[in-house]
């Protein structure tokens, strides 16, 4: 999970908005499904995707991996989440959308938690709030970390299943390795 700077809001957004989180409050307190609308004929989540792919470098804004692919999927997490119940009213909010593959999307499904950390707020550092160990490649909350920053650690550990299956020991290879030059930081989900 890297720091990330959120590039301005989208035109799709800035247009529309509004319309779309009105019409979607309604449906989902109606028990109706989620899909993205359409923008000048394109779906709005692959517009939304270019630019919040941007601000991450391509990478998965919470487990880093990178490229999003046919194992790993692309998809938009919607950081407060967008349920009947929870929060609705954010479903089209830029400031909650993250570029995310579907191994996190999926592994937080509509878990919530108010220490959830966000990679766009003010003062993230991975180093602030994680460690990695060395031997088993499992994220941790630093050692350093206050009570608080601990538990925003290990809620996002837990939220977004950062060290389920092969993701500790990927990340213990690429610790060790570091990246071959010219190749992508990869996990094997
Ligand atoms: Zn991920």
């Amino acid at each position: 999970m890297m720091p990330i700077v959120r590039g301005p809001r989208p035109q799709a957004l800035a247009a529309k908005a509004e319309r779309w989180t009105a019409s979607w409050v309604e449906k989902a307190e109606r028990g109706r499904k989620f899909k993205w609308p359409t923008w000048k004929g394109q779906p709005l989540n692959d517009v939304l995707e270019v630019s919040l792919a941007e601000m991450t470098g391509g990478h998965c804004a919470y487990c880093d991996h990178f490229p999003l692919d046919v194992e790993a999927r692309s998809t938009i997490d919607h950081h407060r989440p967008k349920a009947a119940g929870l929060f609705p009213h954010l479903a089209f909010e830029w400031s909650n959308l993250f570029y995310c593959c579907s191994f996190c999307n999926g592994t937080k499904g509509e878990q919530w938690h108010d220490a959830l950390l966000k990679p766009d707020e003010l003062g993230f550092a991975f180093e602030r709030y994680f460690d990695i160990d060395a031997m088993s490649g499992e994220m941790r909350a630093s050692p350093a970390a206050t009570p608080h920053d601990r538990l925003r650690a290990e809620e996002s550990i837990r939220i977004f299943g950062l060290n389920e299956g092969n993701r500790p020991l990927s990340r213990r290879t690429w610790a060790r390795k570091g990246p071959a030059p010219g190749q992508p930081y990869r996990f094997l989900v």
